[in-house]
C-alpha cells in the first residue's frame, strides 16, 4: 500500500489545515475578510448524491461575490425514489445561479451519461442558450439528438483532450479517461488560486473495448505541478482490489447470444452503446438480424452509428413489424426500458401492451454496467414476469454479464498517487461511499485535515488565507419532472399520489340545506381502492350513521360550509384509521342547496 505520499501543492495550501471551528458549524455563515480570493465549488444536485450531477466552480476575486466567475462541470438528471409516483426525472436547482447567470462562462461536460447531460435540455433554457457547452463527441451528440427535439440550438463545442480551453480565470485540461461509455474525461482546472481535479466517473480499465486507454501521463503531469483538491469519483470505493473490465465480461455475453436457439432480447440502460455494439456483432456472427424497439436505444444507436462506434447496415435492421417474416432463430431485439419506466417498450411488453409478445423460449438478457438507484424493485418485478411468460432471463453479477463503470479501491489510489492533492474531496457517491473513500485515503497518509465532508447542501470555499470552510450552504430543493413541465410536482401532490396508491381515496357528498343548517339528504359515500364496498356494507353503514351525528354537532344556523367540511374530514379520517388501520385520502364534498 502507498503511504506518506509527498504532497506538491499550490504554495498558498502548503501547510495549510481545516480550521475545525468552520468545519463544525453547519449553520453559521462566515462574514469574509475581503482582502483574498476564493475558489468555492458547490454541487446544485447535492453532495452525496450520484446522480443529477451539476458543479459550480466559482471564483471570486478579493473576497467580492459580485465580480465572481462561473464554470459549470456536469448537467445531470436524477431518477426519484421509487415513492414519486409518476415523476419521471429530478433536475439539479439552479436558484444559487439565478443572479450570476452573466458570469456563467461554460458548461464543461465530462461524458455522455444521463446523469451527466440529461438536464442539459431543461436547464439551458434557464441560464442562457448562449452559454457555451463543451463535450466529448459522443455526449454532445446525445445532447444534441435531445435537444433537436424540442427545436433547441445550443452552443457547443466538440473536444478531445487534446488541448486545454482559457475561460476568463479558468484554465480547463481535459484528460481521457476509461469508464462504462466511450469518451470520457476528467478535468484539471486552473485557477488564479492553483489547479482543482474535477475526477468525475471513471475506472481506469487497461483492456477498455474501444482501445482508448486512460491517459495517466497527463494525470501525472498535472499531479506533479501541484493541485489543492481532488473532487473524485468514490462510487466503488467499498470494493477491494480493482474494478473488472469491459471485455471481462464479453465471453459469457457472447454465450448467452450465440448458444440461443430462440429469439434474444437484450435490454441495458440506452447509452450504453458498448454494450448495444457487441449484441450487434455477435447477433451478426450468428445470421441474427437487429431489430431496435423503443425511442431511446433507437436514438443512441443512430448517434453511436454516425459517430462510427457502432457499424450497422440498412440491411442488418429489420422494422419491428417485419418480425413475422423471419424464424425465431434469426432474431436479436435491442430493447428499451431496463430499468422499468412505466411507458418503455419492455415494461410494455412484460405487461403484454406491446405489439411484440414475450413467449416460451425467448431469452432476454438484462445487462447494465451501473445500479440506478430507485429501481431495483422495478428491474426485480420485470424479471419475475417475465420468467412467469416462459422467457429465460440473464441477469445480474450471478451470470457475469455487468461490470461496473467505477473504479475500486486501488484505482482510486492510483489516482490519488498521481494526483498528489492536498485536499480531497469525494463526489459522486452516497456517504457510505464517502466514507469508505475517506478511510482509505487515510491509510495511504491523508490526515483528518485533509479530508473534506460537505453535507448534502454545503459549498466548500477555499480561501486564499489557506482556510477552506464549507459553512455557506445553499437551499436545495427537489425540482420534479413528471412530463408536465419543470417544478410543478411539489410535495403536496407526491403525498396524494402516495395516498392513493396505497390506501384509495374516500368520499363523502353532504348536501345541506344552508339556511336551515340542515341535511337535504342521507350522506353518499364514494371510495376507490380503499375497502370493496360491497362486502362492507356494515362499515358504510356505520360510517354514515357517525358522519350524520357529527354533522349534527357542528352544524349551525345558518350552515358554514367551510367549518363542516373541516370538522367532517377530521372526523372521518380518525374513525376510518381507527376501524380499519387505514389512511386513504379523504375528500367531503359539501352541496349547498
Ligand atoms: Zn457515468
Amino acid at each position: 500500500m502507498i503511504k506518506n505520499i509527498n504532497q506538491k501543492t499550490h504554495p498558498v495550501f502548503a501547510n495549510t489545515v481545516v480550521p475545525q471551528q468552520f468545519a463544525k458549524s453547519p449553520n453559521q455563515v462566515r462574514q469574509f475578510n475581503r482582502s483574498y480570493d476564493s475558489v468555492r465549488i458547490a454541487s446544485l444536485g447535492g453532495f452525496g448524491d450520484v446522480t443529477q450531477n451539476m458543479f459550480v466552480y466559482e471564483y471570486i476575486p478579493n473576497g467580492d461575490f459580485s465580480k465572481s466567475q462561473i464554470i459549470i462541470v456536469d448537467c445531470g438528471v436524477g431518477f426519484p425514489e421509487e415513492d414519486a409516483f409518476g415523476v419521471d426525472l429530478q433536475i439539479p436547482d439552479t436558484r444559487y445561479l439565478e443572479d450570476k447567470k452573466d458570469r456563467i462562462l461554460g458548461i464543461f461536460i465530462t461524458h455522455g451519461h444521463e446523469d451527466h447531460i440529461g438536464a442539459v435540455r431543461f436547464i439551458l433554457p434557464i441560464l442562457g442558450l448562449n452559454i457555451p457547452v463543451y463535450a466529448p463527441s459522443l455526449a454532445a451528440a446525445f445532447i444534441e439528438a435531445r435537444l433537436a427535439e424540442s427545436n433547441t440550438r445550443a452552443n457547443i463545442t466538440v473536444y478531445d483532450g487534446s488541448k486545454p480551453f482559457v475561460k476568463g480565470p479558468f484554465v480547463v485540461d481535459p484528460i481521457r479517461v476509461t469508464h462504462s461509455i466511450p469518451d470520457t474525461f476528467h478535468f484539471a482546472i486552473g485557477t488564479p488560486m492553483g489547479t482543482f481535479y474535477h475526477g468525475s466517473d471513471f475506472k481506469f480499465d487497461v483492456f477498455p473495448l474501444d482501445g482508448k486507454a486512460s491517459d495517466l501521463s497527463h494525470i501525472a503531469r498535472i499531479g506533479e505541478k501541484g493541485v489543492v483538491a481532488l473532487m473524485s469519483d468514490s462510487l466503488g470505493s467499498d470494493h477491494e482490489g480493482y474494478s473488472p473490465s469491459e471485455s471481462s465480461i464479453a465471453e459469457n455475453f457472447k454465450h448467452e447470444i450465440v448458444s440461443s436457439k430462440g429469439r434474444v432480447f437484450v435490454t441495458s440502460i440506452s447509452s450504453n452503446i458498448i454494450r448495444w455494439s457487441q449484441a450487434i456483432e455477435y447477433a451478426k456472427s450468428v445470421g441474427r438480424k437487429i431489430v431496435i424497439v423503443g425511442l431511446s436505444v433507437d436514438r443512441a444507436i443512430n448517434v453511436a452509428k454516425s459517430l462510427k462506434y457502432i457499424t450497422l447496415k440498412d440491411t442488418d435492421i429489420i422494422t419491428p413489424e417485419r418480425v413475422g417474416n423471419f424464424p425465431d432463430s434469426q432474431l436479436l431485439f435491442l430493447v428499451a426500458g431496463f430499468a422499468g419506466q412505466p411507458d418503455s417498450a419492455l415494461a410494455r411488453m412484460v405487461m403484454g401492451k406491446h405489439k411484440i409478445k414475450i413467449k416460451s423460449g425467448d431469452k432476454v438478457i438484462f445487462s447494465s454496467p451501473d445500479y440506478i438507484p430507485g429501481t431495483t424493485s422495478n428491474i426485480n418485478n420485470m424479471i419475475d414476469n417475465l420468467s412467469k411468460m416462459g422467457a429465460e432471463v440473464a441477469y445480474g453479477e450471478k451470470e457475469e454479464l455487468h461490470v461496473s463503470g467505477h473504479g475500486y479501491q486501488k484505482e482510486h489510489a492510483i489516482l490519488i498517487d498521481l494526483v498528489r492533492p492536498k485536499f480531497l474531496l469525494p463526489i459522486g457517491g452516497n456517504y457510505r461511499h464517502i466514507k469508505s473513500y475517506q478511510k482509505m485515503a487515510k491509510v495511504m497518509g491523508f490526515n483528518d485535515d485533509q479530508l473534506i465532508t460537505p453535507d448534502y447542501d454545503s459549498t466548500v470555499t477555499f480561501n486564499g488565507n489557506g482556510t477552506v470552510d464549507t459553512n455557506f450552504h445553499i437551499p436545495l430543493r427537489k425540482v420534479l419532472i413528471d412530463g408536465l413541465g419543470i417544478g410543478d410536482v411539489g410535495a403536496t401532490v407526491l403525498r396524494d399520489r402516495k395516498l392513493l396508491a396505497e390506501d384509495g381515496m374516500f368520499s363523502v357528498v353532504l348536501m345541506v340545506d344552508t339556511a336551515t343548517g340542515t341535511l337535504a339528504k342521507d350522506p353518499v359515500i364514494l371510495s376507490r381502492g380503499f375497502v370493496f364496498m360491497k362486502e362492507n356494507t356494515d362499515l358504510m353503514n356505520y360510517l354514515k350513521v357517525e358522519i350524520s351525528k357529527k354533522f349534527k354537532e357542528t352544524t349551525s344556523k345558518p350552515a358554514n360550509i367551510d367549518y363542516i367540511r373541516e370538522q367532517i374530514q377530521g372526523y372521518i379520517e380518525q374513525i376510518i384509521l381507527d376501524k380499519t388501520g387505514r389512511q386513504p385520502m379523504v375528500l367531503p364534498l359539501v352541496i349547498e342547496v
